[in-house]
């Protein structure tokens, strides 16, 4: 995965970076909330650790940037330890998961294998799929139309397996968010539709009348062949 480490404390920043390439995953960091914000909104990254006290700003604020431009994103809050009031805005604010200060390097990529897992496929799902046009290679994440290739994100691949798999009978906004987001519950389903216009825009000939993620009315959306 592409992962973003923000984090201004450079011990801890060095020694994640070290600890999450050290599995193979590409990584950045930025120690402070705009490059956060930028960065997080950008379409480069996965998965992102997002430290709560930043130079100027808060996580939480950040976290809630990103969430509204990049649904698709893992956010993962690391936060001081006894401080339940920023776990819970920190959900609030979108984050999929939190991890409490001191962590061990054990528990912070174990969460982010689980991450991973709840990103990629489950065993049996195809991989390769070519639909009106369009060559989607879920394994690398890449989607190709022509000579025009683009990276998809790894929730986006995440949504695309989950529609085929159940391609005979569509999927819910609410089983999306639950299978693809693991949602706590409260996550707003229009993350769902802003997550599918931005793989519309990536994938379909003409996103404004799609024809591989389909619509279906008053149920969500289904692949576009049964
Ligand atoms: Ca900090």
């Amino acid at each position: 995965m592409r992962i973003l480490v923000v984090e201004d404390e450079p011990a801890l920043r060095s020694a994640l970076e070290d600890l999450v390439r050290g599995e193979g995953h590409d990584v950045e960091s930025v120690a402070d909330a705009d490059s956060a914000t930028e960065a997080g909104c950008s379409d480069r990254f996965d998965l992102i650790l997002l430290d709560v006290m930043l130079p100027g700003g808060s996580g939480i604020d950040v976290c809630r940037s990103i969430r509204a431009a990049r649904p698709d994103l893992f956010i993962v809050m690391l936060t001081a330890r006894g401080s339940e009031d920023n776990k819970v805005k920190g959900l609030g604010a979108g984050a999929d998961d939190y991890v409490t200060k001191p962590f061990g390097a054990r528990e912070l990529l174990a969460r982010i294998a689980s991450a991973e897992r709840r990103l990629t496929s489950a065993a049996g799902d195809a991989e390769e799929l070519e639909i009106d046009g369009c060559r989607l290679d879920l394994g690398r994440c890449v989607a190709r139309r022509d000579d025009d290739e683009r990276p998809l994100t790894a929730r986006e691949a995440a949504i695309l397996r989950l529609l085929h798999r159940h391609r005979k009978r569509g999927v819910t906004r609410s089983e999306l968010l639950e299978q693809v987001w693991r949602a706590p519950g409260d996550l707003p389903t229009r993350t769902v539709d802003m997550t599918i216009a931005n793989l519309r825009s990536k994938i379909e000939q003409d996103p404004s009348s799609p024809r591989i993620v389909v619509t279906v009315k008053g149920i969500g959306y289904a692949w576009g062949e049964p």
